[in-house]
């Protein structure tokens, strides 16, 4: 079969087991960044963040609660992430090389829940209280429900992608997971939780949110490459009406995420405040919805110019050696 005839929904004459020759350069592109990025929570130290958790005075109460809400919310939705992702969307992407790339995403979500499991067990957080925070924290519960409700088609046993409408439920469902869930609702904590590691506090969580938000990024591209190439090959779901609602869907999605980063921070804290984070929540739905070939419709400034530095900094094989390095840099320099 010829590369041209491929194509990622629908396509009967595709062999899933034979990945070359290959079509969609973009899925291996992502694959090999994943990949590059490889990294497993046990490598971070967290003794620092031991004793600063175990200590009465660095922390404010402000503080510890809005790390728990955070734990709280990513512990799950990580979970909820990696079911949806293997239940549900690989079994109507055959496509071989994006296949492949949804095995690694799908590891890399293991990842991610070993990563809480790994803080509960070093701070000695209680469980019952990370994993019922889903239930007990109305504006974690709002989002979660929100992407539940919004990817129920996927769901259906009986759903198929044949037909227009099916393919626009299909592509509607990819926009909430991708672009809603790991494109928006990821976004206030990360910058809650990268705002201590940038004060110096809880450092090595923050480094695993560091690492999350690669691989979140990577995903992200992923999904949105998945998104356009599907309406490329089947532009007649692309109507105005349905851009409205995916637009209106990315709103919605915003209010929610802005909800959770006011509940959290009541206050200003680590110099945030719940406005400016605001603000780059809709700086970040702007840049998701142009992804996606919508128009932006916030036209906000990045307060925080320094996330973007963040995603672009790979970890790359030899981050070790390379830390090593500076360190030896930096006695050279003294010396
Ligand atoms: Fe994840
Ligand atoms: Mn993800």
């Amino acid at each position: 079969m010829e590369t041209a005839e491929k194509k990622i929904l629908n396509c009967a004459t595709t062999d899933p087991n034979k990945i070359l020759p290959m079509k969609y350069k973009w899925a291996r592109k992502h694959y090999q960044s994943g990949v590059a990025n490889n990294w497993t929570p046990d490598e971070v130290n967290m003794q620092k963040d031991v004793e600063t958790w175990k200590s009465t005075s660095v922390l404010s109460d402000d503080e510890r609660r809005l790390i728990m809400w955070n734990m709280g919310f990513f512990s799950t939705a990580e979970s909820l992430t990696a079911n949806n992702l293997v239940l549900t969307i690989y079994k109507h992407i055959t496509n071989p090389e994006c296949r492949q790339y949804l095995l690694r995403q799908a590891y890399e979500e293991a990842v991610h829940t070993d990563t809480f499991i790994y803080c509960c067990d070093t701070l000695g957080l209680d469980p019952d209280d990370v994993y019922t925070m889903y239930d007990r924290v109305p504006s974690i519960k709002h989002k979660d429900e929100f992407v539940v409700n919004m990817t129920k088609s996927l769901s259906d046993p009986n759903f198929s992608t044949n037909g227009t409408e099916n393919i626009q439920r299909f592509v509607h469902d990819l926009v909430g997971f991708y672009v809603i869930m790991e494109g928006i609702f990821f976004y206030a904590g990360f910058v809650m939780m990268l705002s201590f590691l940038r004060q110096n506090k809880m450092v090595g969580v923050g480094e695993q949110f560091q690492f999350i938000l690669r691989d979140e990024s990577v995903h992200l591209a992923f999904g949105t490459d998945l998104i356009n190439t599907i309406v490329e090959e089947n532009p007649e779901i692309w109507t105005e009406q349905f851009k409205t609602t995916i637009t209106e869907n990315i709103k919605h999605g915003v209010e929610l995420e802005s909800a959770y980063a006011h509940d959290c921070l009541p206050t200003g804290i680590l110099g945030l405040n719940a406005d400016t984070i605001d603000e780059y929540l809709k700086y970040v739905a702007d840049r998701r919805l142009e992804r996606i070939n919508l128009e932006k419709v916030y036209g906000a400034e990045n307060p925080f110019p320094w996330m973007s530095e963040i995603i672009d900094l790979r970890k790359e094989k030899n981050f070790f050696e390379t830390r090593v390095t500076e360190y030896k840099n930096a006695g050279s320099l003294k010396w």
